[in-house]
């Protein structure tokens, strides 16, 4: 009973997204396609009509003030996602509102260092930096050291690289990836989007994309050898 209703909450989770901008559009309508529930907000009645069809609901409101949050039945939401940039006290003073008002899990996002370290110092749950993290992101793929780049944790990533030559015909096990390079090999794709997960008789081609994990510097290593 009490199993069966956490999976429900994990699959339909109702889901607060205040600020209709591109970053959250975006959150809201992937949570949507996901089949989660979504609440889209913003004080712009332009973009609230701009998103009515294709999310639960959408309202137009200023959410820096609490009884406007009170009206929305914030205490109902599994989670807040604050996705007000530019305007830094609407941001602020929104998401301090949420956790005032017991918002189980407030997501924020920053602008610049500074905006991050203020919501991280009221208590949000996750403060993201979608410009900082892509940037760092599209930094490796720039480069050419791998053809995807995403953080998990401070120090763990996962990269999507080339099989070099060296690499052409072996195995895993015979490469000894773990051993030699300290990262795990995930999966391998011909690059036509289909995913084989990687075991250690799996035979590498040159060519061929991998998937691999590990931490920031035996992976940024590795990266420079394939
Ligand atoms: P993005 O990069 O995602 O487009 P941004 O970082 O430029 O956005 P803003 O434009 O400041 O961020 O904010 C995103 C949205 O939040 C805007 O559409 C804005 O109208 C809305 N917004 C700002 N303040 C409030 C508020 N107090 N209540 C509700 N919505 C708000």
């Amino acid at each position: 009973m009490a199993k069966d209703k956490a999976k429900r909450r994990i699959l339909h989770t109702n889901v607060i997204v205040i600020g209709m901008g591109r970053f959250g559009s975006s959150l809201a309508l992937e949570l949507m396609r996901t089949g989660h529930e979504v609440l889209g907000v913003d004080t712009d009645e332009r973009l609230v009509q701009q998103m009515a069809q294709e999310l639960t609901h959408t309202v137009r409101a200023n959410t820096t003030d609490e009884a406007v949050l009170q009206e929305l039945g914030i205490q109902e939401f599994d989670a807040a996602v604050v996705a007000i940039g530019a305007d830094i006290e609407a941001s602020i003073l929104t998401t301090s509102l949420l956790l005032q008002l017991g918002v189980p899990n407030v997501w924020a996002k920053a602008n610049s260092k500074s905006h991050g370290r203020i919501l991280e110092q009221l208590g949000a749950h996750h403060v993201i930096f979608p410009e900082y993290e892509m940037g760092k992101r599209v930094a490796h793929m720039v480069s050419g050291e791998s053809l995807d780049y995403v953080p998990i944790d401070n120090d763990f990533v996962m990269v999507k690289a080339k099989v070099p030559e060296s690499f052409n015909n072996q195995t895993l096990a015979e490469l000894k990836i773990r051993s030699n390079y300290q990262v795990t090999v995930v999966a391998v794709t011909k690059g036509d989007g289909a995913y084989e997960p990687a075991f250690p008789e799996t035979v590498l081609q040159s060519g061929d994309q991998i998937v691999v994990a590990g931490q920031v510097e035996p992976l940024d290593k590795f990266c420079q050898v394939v």
